[in-house]
């Protein structure tokens, strides 16, 4: 399938690279690639330079959101949160329409200093708020509860025995966005509903905070146990 993965962090390289070894045609978007490819020093998290990755991952194409997002046949956002809605109008509302749009980001809020808080939540979500701004984006909510090895190749902990969540307006999306996690190594994907019941999933990210502090590791996941 051809992929735009749009965001160069840590969370955008891992759903990149793992989606191209397993046979995608995968283009990773950017604000400005010249740019992106140009820097030179670590990123706030330590991550080195994206060019680095980038030369260590030939198969997946460097390019401006809206040149990535154009090509796709699906979309992943997987940029910072608070930029989320400003990525994805770089993308181009006409690049997105009618195309399943993972949401993975998380809607956080790191004014107040860490952990962060959420910029929203309770009475609204950034997957509503990416599915009301771009009504005919089929928008999916989800791998957003667990750290970015885990959504990319979650065969690493537990043999993949734990859960990922779904939640979107569009069956037929979530059907795509289920394979597609599936073809990761997913093997509990939880449809929670429409795309409403992704504030419930973004609250979770208050739990998972705590959790990777307490446990000093963010190599774990919720296991819904029935
Ligand atoms: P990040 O540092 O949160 O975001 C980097 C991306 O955001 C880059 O592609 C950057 O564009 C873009 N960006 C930043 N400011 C922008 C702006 N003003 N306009 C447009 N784009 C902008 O990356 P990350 O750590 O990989 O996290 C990505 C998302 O996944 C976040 O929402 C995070 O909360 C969520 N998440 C992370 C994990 C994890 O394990 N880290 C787990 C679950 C969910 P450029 O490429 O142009 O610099």
């Amino acid at each position: 399938m051809k992929i735009a993965v749009l965001g160069t962090g840590m969370v955008g390289r891992a759903i990149a690279a793992r989606l191209a070894e397993l046979g995608n045609d995968v283009t990773v978007g950017t604000r400005d690639v010249a740019a992106t490819l140009a820097r030179t020093e670590p990123d706030g998290m330590g991550n080195p330079p994206f060019s680095a990755w980038a030369a260590a991952h030939p198969a997946v194409t460097p390019a401006a959101f809206a040149d990535a997002a154009a090509e796709a046949e699906l979309v992943i956002s997987a940029t910072s949160g608070a930029a989320s809605l400003d990525a994805l109008h770089a993308a181009g509302a006409g690049n997105l329409a009618g195309k399943v749009v993972l949401d993975i980001a998380n809607p956080l809020d790191f004014s107040h200093g860490v952990p962060p808080t959420l910029f929203v939540k309770d009475t609204d979500s950034l997957g509503e708020q990416i599915q009301r701004t771009f009504p005919d984006a089929r928008v999916v909510k989800t791998l957003n509860t667990m750290n970015a090895a885990l959504m990319a190749n979650p065969r690493q902990l537990a043999d993949g025995d734990h859960t990922a969540f779904v939640s979107g307006n569009d069956s037929a999306a979530k059907k795509v966005a289920t394979e597609l996690l599936a073809s990761l190594g997913h093997r509990d994907i939880i449809d929670l509903g429409d795309i409403t019941t992704a504030r419930g999933t973004e609250m979770l990210l208050s739990v998972w905070l705590r959790l990777f502090s307490a446990l000093g590791t963010p190599n774990f996941n919720f296991k819904i146990v029935r």
